[in-house]
């Protein structure tokens, strides 16, 4: 075989759990380490490791992408009472998701990959809907009270300044309840706005932003206002590349998006874009075709698959039974890193070589090799499906040719 490819720069692998965990393994043995001279810096967010670390790991995780630029990451276990007893865990650590996101203080855009023979449940869907789900705040970082006997909730704002401070009363209890306290800031959304604008036009399509401000007139109205002026600012350029930005009320922007042809980036709020990606997802066909990036502002990339770590799949597995599980997402998460690595470091060479990678894994599926979520949707139908390691290693000969 031709010589290795060389990747100039870094990338942060970031490895996780269960049934991903064997997946993410088969892909770089075989995808990508036989093709690439690439220097990877390695994390172990499997939960073992985690849990051993105090997750000390998550954070040097998220600090080396701010170093390098670009990471990959394989799906984690976020620990529930469950899993920290299946796990033997000390604590129920928090999601590595969060933690990440919220060092970077990134948005996370979700684009389905299209696939001929896969059509998508929703017919009319016939280009790729991003999501854009903000990536900090609300409901995720929310401070929550169980009320317990009569009384009265309130927020209170305490000036750091020492001026007065303001009450405001949420409600006066007669019996148990609960209230939920929770915030977001003005440079973070103003951020995620202006992550979505530059999506929007690096990706050249329109860009919708829903909220609920007929309900939420000050934090969703907050939002809105915060879109429209940073909208206004890239006006000329949206103008240029021929696309719109659009503010909806959520619920029309659900009824629309169901109704419209896709092609778009939809900003969400964090829960809206928590919601409404799995929509999105499963309507494009499925979980293994949902593929998921992480940008902050200062221009930092992680790449990851949208699913989680299969957990039913693993659990067969180490039964000793066969599997097939979609190993697509994961392997665009490698192709997107090495592409934008590629971009960033100026070597078309590595982005050829990734865009390569893609292409055969969609050539694949239509020449109907694909593994079983597909084959239940697949159109025309096909009478067998690819076991988790075979549909990888069909990938990998077929590059072998390639390259
Ligand atoms: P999941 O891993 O996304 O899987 C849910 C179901 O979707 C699977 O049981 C499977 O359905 C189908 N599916 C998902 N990905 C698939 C693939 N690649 N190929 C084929 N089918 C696929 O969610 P989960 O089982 O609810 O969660 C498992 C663990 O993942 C949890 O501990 C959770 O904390 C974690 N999680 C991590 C991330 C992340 O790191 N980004 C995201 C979400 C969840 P069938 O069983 O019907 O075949
Ligand atoms: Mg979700």
């Amino acid at each position: 075989m031709s010589e290795k490819i060389k990747v100039k720069n870094p990338i942060v692998e970031i490895d996780g759990d269960e049934m991903t965990r064997i997946i993410w393994h088969l892909i770089k043995d075989k995808l990508i380490l036989p093709f690439l001279d690439i220097d990877l810096r390695y994390f172990d967010l499997g939960i073992k490791h985690r849990d051993e670390t105090d997750d000390k790991v998550t954070v040097e995780a998220a600090n080396a992408i701010k170093e390098f630029g670009i990471g990959i990451k394989c799906a984690t276990i976020t620990p529930n009472a469950a899993r920290v007893k299946e796990y033997d865990l000390k604590q129920q650590w928090k999601s590595p998701n969060g933690t990440i996101r919220s060092i970077l203080d990134g948005t996370v855009f979700r684009k389905p990959i299209i696939i001929k023979n896969i059509p998508p449940a929703v017919h009319k869907w016939k280009k790729p809907i991003i999501i854009g789900r903000h990536a900090y705040g609300d409901i995720y970082k929310n401070i929550e009270y169980v009320v317990d006997k009569p009384g009265t909730a309130e927020i209170v704002f305490t000036p750091a300044d020492g001026g007065e401070k303001t009450s405001l009363k949420i409600h006066d209890f007669k019996g148990r309840g609960v209230v939920m306290g929770m915030h977001n800031t003005e440079s973070s959304i103003r951020s995620f706005a202006q992550s979505c604008l530059n999506y929007a036009l690096s990706e050249k399509v329109d860009l919708w932003f829903g909220a609920k401000d007929t309900i939420s007139k000050q934090y969703h109205g907050f939002f809105r206002d915060v879109f429209a002026e940073e909208a206004e600012k890239t006006k000329d350029m949206f103008q240029k590349a021929g696309i719109q930005y659009r503010y909806l009320l959520i619920d029309d922007a659900v009824a629309q998006v169901m109704k419209s042809e896709g092609g778009m980036l939809w900003a969400c709020m964090n829960y809206d874009g928590d919601v409404m990606s799995d929509m999105v997802a499963t309507g494009f066909g499925s979980l293994g075709l949902m593929t998921s990036v992480l940008v902050s502002p200062d221009g930092k990339y992680e790449y990851e698959a949208a699913h989680g770590t299969v957990v039913r799949h693993y659990y067969e597995h180490l039964k000793g039974n066969p599997t097939s599980t979609n190993s697509i997402a994961s392997i665009f998460a490698w192709t997107g890193a090495i592409a934008k690595r590629g971009e960033l470091d100026n070597t078309p060479e590595v982005v050829n070589f990734a865009r390569t990678v893609e292409n055969l894994v969609i050539q694949t599926v239509e020449d109907g090799i694909m593994t079983k979520d597909l084959m239940l949707i697949a159109d025309p139908p096909v009478s067998k499906y690819a076991l988790t390691e075979e549909f990888i290693n069909t990938v990998a000969e077929r590059l072998q040719k390639a390259l």
